[in-house]
C-alpha cells in the first residue's frame, strides 16, 4: 500500500525490515523482501511527481569540479530512474581482481558473487532474458580497444512499472512524502534502534525496526551517516574518515575530433578498453565513442543563436577561420566522446556543512576531485586509440590539448553516476561496509546502491547496484530465517 505521510501517519509497532529511499535499489529491495515474508517499511522522502518542497532537501554546495548535483538527481518515487538513460552494461571478472594505484584496495569480493544475479537484475531492468550484451562494431587491430557491451533497457521507470506491486505487495508499507532525518545509534548492543522520520511540517516520530537499509543515492547515503550525532559519538563514522570519501564518477570528456577516410563505415563505433590495456599502462578503463555528428554540435543558453551562425559558417566552409572566437563541430565532423573510470581517492569527498536544510538535517558539500592516476588514464586512452585509428587507416584523430598534456585544466562533464562513498572493503581500515553491505561497528544497518562501489569501473552503474540488491535481499532474508530458526 502507497500512503502520503503528509496525511497518514499509522506506522507498525516494528518492521522486520525499514528501507529509506525508493528509488531502483530500495524499491527493489522492498518488493523482494516484503515477497519473502517480511513486514517492511519503505519510507520516500518526496511523492509521487517532482515537487520543489522534497527536490529543494538536495541543494548542496560544490568546492570541486563541477557535478550538477542538484539538478540531476531526482527526490521522489522511483528516484533517478525517473529520467535515467537506461544504458546497462554489466561488470566483468578484471573488475573485481584489478586493484587501484594507491593505498585503497579493490574489491573484497569476486564478480562471482554478483554474476549470478545478473539475470534477476535484467528482468529488473526490462532486459530480454538471455540477452547478449553485444557491440555494434568491430575492435580496433592494437588489442587496446575490443567492442564495447551493452544493452538498452526502454529506460524502465520504477515507480510506473512496479505501481501495483507497491500497492498490492503484502506487508509492504509505502509511505510518500516520508523523510528520514536521524538514525539512532544504540552503543550497548551495537544495533540501530530507529531512525527518524519527518513530514514537512517537521512532525517528527521514531521508526523501530530489527534492521534498517539506507537507499537514497550515494550523496545521500553518506550525508545520512555523517549526520547521525549518535553514530559519531560511538566512532561508527567519523567526519574526515571514509564515509563520504572515495566519491567517484565516470568521466565524460571529449578526446578530440576525427576524419573518417572515405570508405570507411561511417556507422558510430563504441570501443572498449581491454584488460590487457588496463594491465600494460596501469590505467583505468573507459568507454570511447567515435560518431560523425549530422548537425553542427553547439552548447549553452546562447545556443540557438550560435547554432544559426555556426550553421552559416559551415555552409560557408569557414569554420577553421573563426575557432579563435567560438569552437564548435560541423556536420560530418567526427567526436570522440568518452566514459572513463575513476579510481577511488580520499580528496573526492562528501562532507557536511553546518547550513541545515528545510528539515534541519545539514546540507553536503561536494569535493569531485581527480588525482594523477586518472589524468594518467585518460592521456593513455586517448593516446592510443589516437595511435590505433592511424595504424588501422580508419581516419585521423585530433586530440584536445588537455589529454595529452596534464598540465593543462581538463575539460570534463559528470555522467550523473555517483560511486565510492560508502564503499566496500573487507576490514573498516578500508571501507564503510562489509561485504555482505553491513556498516562496519553496526549489527543491523545496510547500505543500498551505487556508495557501495569500492571501484566504479566504467560500467553504468545501475545494473550492477541492482544485482547487489538482489544479493542483499537474499542475505537478508537468510539472516532472518536463521535468526527466528534459532529463536525457535
Ligand atoms: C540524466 C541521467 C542519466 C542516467 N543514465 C544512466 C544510464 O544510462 N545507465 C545507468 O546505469 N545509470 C544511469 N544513471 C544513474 C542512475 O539514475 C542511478 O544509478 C540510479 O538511479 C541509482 O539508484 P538508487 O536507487 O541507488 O538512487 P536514486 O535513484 O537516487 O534514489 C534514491 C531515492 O531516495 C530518496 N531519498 C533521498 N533522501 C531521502 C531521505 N532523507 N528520506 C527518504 N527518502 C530519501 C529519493 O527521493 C530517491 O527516490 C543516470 C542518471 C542521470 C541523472
Amino acid at each position: 500500500m502507497i500512503n502520503d505521510y503528509q496525511q497518514q501517519k499509522t506506522l507498525r509497532d516494528s518492521y522486520d525490515f525499514c528501507i529509506v529511499g525508493a528509488g531502483p535499489a530500495g524499491i527493489t529491495l522492498g518488493l523482494r523482501l516484503a515477497a519473502a515474508g517480511w513486514s517492511v517499511l519503505l519510507a520516500e522522502g518526496g511523492g509521487r511527481e517532482h515537487a520543489l518542497q522534497s527536490q529543494g532537501l538536495y541543494a548542496c554546495e560544490s568546492t570541486g569540479l563541477e557535478l550538477y548535483a542538484e539538478e540531476t538527481r531526482l527526490r521522489y518515487l522511483g528516484g533517478t530512474s525517473n529520467h535515467w538513460a537506461g544504458r546497462c552494461r554489466p561488470f566483468t571478472p578484471s573488475d573485481f581482481t584489478l586493484a587501484p594505484p594507491g593505498e585503497l584496495p579493490g574489491w573484497p569480493i569476486p564478480y562471482s558473487e554478483i554474476e549470478g544475479y545478473l539475470p534477476a537484475a535484467m528482468e529488473i531492468v526490462d532486459l530480454p532474458s538471455g540477452a547478449e550484451f553485444h557491440a555494434m562494431n568491430t575492435g580496433l587491430n592494437g588489442g587496446d580497444f575490443e567492442p564495447d557491451r551493452f544493452l538498452l533497457s526502454p529506460p524502465t521507470r520504477f515507480a510506473q512499472k512496479y505501481a501495483t506491486a507497491l500497492e498490492q505487495t503484502k506487508g509492504l508499507d509505502v509511505f510518500i512524502n516520508c523523510n528520514c532525518v536521524d538514525l539512532e545509534f544504540d552503543t550497548a548492543s551495537g544495533r540501530l534502534a530507529a531512525v527518524v522520520l519527518s513530514d514537512y511540517q517537521h512532525n517528527r516520530q521514531r521508526l523501530v525496526a530489527s534492521n534498517f537499509i539506507l537507499a537514497t543515492g550515494a550523496i545521500e547515503n553518506a550525508r545520512q551517516l555523517l549526520n547521525s550525532q549518535s553514530l559519531l559519538a560511538a566512532g561508527v563514522v567519523s567526519k574526515k574518515g571514509l564515509v563520504g570519501g572515495c566519491f567517484m564518477e565516470h568521466l565524460n570528456i571529449e578526446l578530440g575530433t576525427f576524419i573518417l577516410k572515405s570508405g570507411q563505415d561511417p556507422e558510430p563505433r563504441q570501443y572498449y578498453t581491454t584488460d590487457a590495456f588496463v594491465d600494460e599502462y596501469k590505467a583505468g578503463k573507459g568507454n570511447v565513442t567515435a560518431v560523425l555528428l549530422a548537425d553542427v554540435q553547439t552548447y549553452g543558453r546562447t545556443a540557438e543563436v550560435k547554432h544559426f551562425l555556426e550553421n552559416l559558417a559551415c555552409d560557408m566552409g569557414i569554420s577553421s577561420k573563426v575557432e579563435f572566437v567560438a569552437k564548435f563541430s560541423c556536420p560530418g565532423d567526427g567526436v570522440i566522446s568518452t566514459m572513463i573510470e575513476q579510481f577511488p581517492n580520499l580528496q573526492s569527498r562528501i562532507s557536511l556543512l553546518d547550513e541545515k536544510d528545510a528539515l534541519g538535517v545539514a546540507k553536503v558539500n561536494v569535493n569531485w576531485a581527480l588525482s594523477a592516476d586518472d589524468r594518467h588514464t585518460i592521456k593513455c586512452i586517448g593516446s592510443e586509440l589516437a595511435q590505433q585509428f592511424a595504424e588501422m587507416d580508419l581516419g585521423f584523430v585530433k586530440l584536445n590539448d588537455f589529454v595529452y598534456d596534464t598540465s593543462i585544466p581538463l575539460k570534463m562533464a559528470p555522467h550523473a553516476h555517483h560511486m565510492g562513498t560508502t564503499r566496500m572493503a573487507a576490514s573498516p581500515q578500508y571501507g564503510v561496509v562489509d561485504a555482505n553491505c553491513k556498516v562496519f561497528g553496526t549489527e543491523n544497518l545496510y547500505v543500498a546502491g551505487s556508495s557501495i562501489f569500492a571501484k566504479g569501473g566504467a560500467s553504468n552503474p545501475t545494473m550492477p547496484l541492482l544485482q547487489f540488491a538482489v544479493r542483499l535481499a537474499d542475505h537478508l532474508d537468510a539472516k532472518m530465517r536463521a535468526a527466528s530458526g534459532a529463536a525457535a
